[in-house]
């Protein structure tokens, strides 16, 4: 294991930031992650997968752990089902690649998130109505200040809308170094309801889908959709979709009659940020280096030479006016790191 020193991070965050570690180091077993996390230079450090959720503010202070814990493999299986188990540091879409060639069903919707197979429970990813979270039969990570390895199942991890214990009571306390997921051998459970699946497969002319034909009709659509990060900076969706109260997305309807909303359940009610951030004219409009995506108006975009406390004054104003126009506070979904 080789420490580097003034390491540039630019290829290693989506935003494409240029920013600097003081101290870096690649792990790629447990025991590896282990000995580090007792190297005392590594305290505090920052634990980097694929840097597809994080905006990097400045250049950091603090060292930074690259996790590279390699492997994919069946654990356990019957007729119905089976329980994978990979490496916190492979890329999640190779994941899902690796369960449709093995005909193994639940990620299929879950195509092309960018990140690695560690980061995946932080946030509990999600898209196209399929969350981790559905998935998920445990994961193994190691404590932070013991040293110790421990398994988190489903209902330690507290599970939420891009949620889950490791961005709350757990934040920077474990490191993921397992994930096992149940996937279904047979009888796959199609969900084709969510951004225009079942219409996408229509035109590819597939009338009975298969796991591939999603995970295919997935790729074509975010393809579409979304901005490749290595053509221009970007995490994805910047901010979550705010939930409030029925009624006050009620009284937002007599103001607002277009406004889309979403139940959640009998009190709540989910509204897209992105029609938000589009309605308060955000939508495709560049502010020096940056702006919110044409395309996508939840994203946002480093279009070349912007630094991160650029971007997060955009996202702030981009806050503000989403704020004073619908009094709606949005939350970032992306990492802010000091
Ligand atoms: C174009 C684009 C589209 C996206 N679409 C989606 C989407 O549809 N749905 C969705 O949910 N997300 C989406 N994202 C966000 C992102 O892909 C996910 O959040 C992904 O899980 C991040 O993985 P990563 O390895 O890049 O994490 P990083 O950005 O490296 O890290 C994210 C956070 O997790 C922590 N972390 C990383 N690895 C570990 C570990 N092994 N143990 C403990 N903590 C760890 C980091 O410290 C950081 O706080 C998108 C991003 C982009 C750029």
């Amino acid at each position: 294991m080789e420490v580097k020193h003034q390491f540039s991070l630019a290829e290693l965050n989506t935003f494409g930031l240029a920013v600097h570690t003081p101290l870096f180091i690649e792990v790629t077993t447990s025991l590896a992650l282990q000995e580090v996390l007792k190297d005392p230079r590594f305290k505090n450090a920052l634990i980097l997968g694929g840097g597809s959720n994080v905006l990097l503010l400045q250049n950091l202070t603090r060292p930074v752990i690259k996790i590279s814990i390699p492997g994919i493999r069946i654990i356990e299986e019957n007729e119905q089902s089976a329980i994978v188990s990979a490496g916190a540091g492979v890329v999640w879409h190779d994941l899902v690649m690796w369960s449709i060639v093995n005909n193994l069903g639940g990620i299929e919707n879950l195509s092309l998130i960018p990140g690695l197979v560690g980061a995946a429970p932080i946030q509990n990813i999600g898209a196209y109505g399929v969350e981790l979270s559905d998935v998920f039969h445990n994961a193994i990570g190691i404590g932070r200040k013991t040293g110790d390895s421990k398994i988190f199942e489903t209902k330690d991890c507290v599970f939420g809308y891009r949620d889950s214990i490791f961005k709350n009571e757990l934040k920077d306390e474990y490191v993921i170094t397992t994930l096992r997921l149940s996937l279904t051998k047979s009888k796959h459970k199609l969900h084709l309801e969510y951004g225009g699946i079942s219409k996408t497969l229509d035109e590819m002319g597939v009338a009975a889908p298969t796991i591939d034909d999603v995970a295919r009709a997935v790729i074509r659509i975010r393809s579409v959709k979304l901005p490749d990060p290595t053509k221009l900076g970007n995490a994805g969706s910047f901010f979550k979709n705010p939930i409030v109260l029925k009624s006050k997305a009620t009284k937002m309807a007599k103001d607002f009659p277009d406004i889309p909303v979403y139940n959640i359940d009998e009190n709540f009610t989910k509204i897209p940020a992105g029609w938000l951030i589009e309605q308060s004219g955000f939508k495709g409009k560049v502010f020096g280096n940056v702006g919110m995506h044409k395309n996508q108006a939840l994203v946002l975009v480093n279009y070349g030479a912007a630094t991160g406390t650029e971007l997060w004054e955009h996202a702030q104003r981009v806050m503000d006016a989403v704020l004073s126009k619908f009094d709606v506070e949005l939350e970032p979904e992306v990492n802010l790191i000091n």
